[in-house]
């Protein structure tokens, strides 16, 4: 197939659209390095299954990649330990709570209700420990997923939020309590930052998406790079858990399994068609990014891309 005319104008009109609404968001500040994003910033990708690479505004810039990194810990825990010991740790239901909530680990049960909240991820980084390398493995894998040999850890994202963790330190000591993490809480929660401290760019993120997309394949290489059972959990809790507190919100809305990160990516898998990475650090008073969320809102309705979309997608 050749480019698609009907997704490049689309792609245009989505990113002007979402720019009217970038003043209404706002940097993260908790981790003091995040504070220097420039929250005009607004870049996307898209990468369709035949091939085609769809770029628009500052899709170049690097961001760290934040709770984005929660599904590669997921799968390389899932791969690394199983499915009985990950999910013997952790749920898979959503919380309604906030990112960096410790209410649950001890009104609900002790167990963190699910891998893409916090908690949920600094059992799972837990589990990665038990990987000989946890650190290479995590990387080698970010990058083949990626597509970018060359993807490196932000030092100065990952000092400053080693610094300014607290609340994730106390989540990770109050599981290391209840024998959930198995390693050092000091340990796991230097992994965990370590993972969320990762640089990458919109098009990073959407070859990674593409791969979710076609079912682990990467369709360019036909190589298999995620189990099939491995990418249906994950694409899962992208439905039902990926955007925070607002996950179901934009199930309703925009219906794209999708995940975000305070460091202003969302990136989104639309099955078999299409892996898509927005970036623009204004966040909302949930921690999504206001512009990425705005610029997939308008490619859902355009496109029909909502799963559940009754005229069926138009590319
Ligand atoms: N590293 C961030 C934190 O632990 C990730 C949060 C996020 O992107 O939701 O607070």
């Amino acid at each position: 197939m050749a480019r698609n005319e009907l997704i490049e104008k689309t792609l245009a009109d989505a990113m002007e659209y979402a720019r009217t609404f970038l003043h209404t968001g706002k940097v993260a500040t908790y981790i003091p390095e995040l504070a220097k994003g420039d929250p005009d910033r607004l870049g996307a990708c898209i990468i369709t299954t035949d091939g085609e690479v769809y770029h628009a505004g500052d899709w170049r810039q690097e961001f760290t990649i934040q709770s984005i990194s929660k599904t590669i810990t997921l799968i390389m825990a899932l791969q690394t330990v199983g499915y009985e010991k990950v999910f013997s740790k952790v749920g898979v239901e959503p919380t309604g709570d906030a990112f960096n909530s410790l209410v649950r680990l001890e009104t609900k049960n002790t167990h963190p209700l699910n891998p893409m909240i916090n908690a949920g991820a600094i059992a799972t980084a837990d589990c990665c420990m038990d990987s000989k390398d946890p650190y290479g493995g995590f990387l080698a894998l970010t990058r083949k997923l990626c597509r970018r040999d060359t993807i490196q850890l932000d030092g100065a994202v990952f000092e400053s939020e080693k610094k300014a963790g607290m609340r994730n330190r106390s989540m990770a000591y109050l599981m290391r309590g209840d024998n959930i993490l198995e390693h050092d809480a000091e340990e796991v929660v230097d992994l965990y930052f370590w993972m969320c401290s990762l640089s990458v760019n919109a098009e990073d993120l959407a070859n990674y998406a593409l791969v979710l997309s076609n079912n682990g394949v990467d369709p360019r290489s036909g190589v298999k790079l995620v189990e099939d059972w491995i990418v249906r959990i994950v694409k899962t809790l992208m439905v039902t858990c990926g955007l925070y507190d607002a996950s179901g919100e934009f199930a309703m809305k925009i219906g794209i399994p999708a995940k975000s990160g305070v460091g202003g990516g969302i990136m989104g898998t639309v099955e078999r068609k299409m892996g898509l990475a927005v970036f623009n650090p204004a966040l909302d008073p949930k921690g999504n990014s206001v512009g990425a969320y705005r610029v997939l809102e308008y490619l859902s309705h355009y496109l029909g891309l909502h799963y559940f979309s009754g005229s069926g997608c138009a590319v």
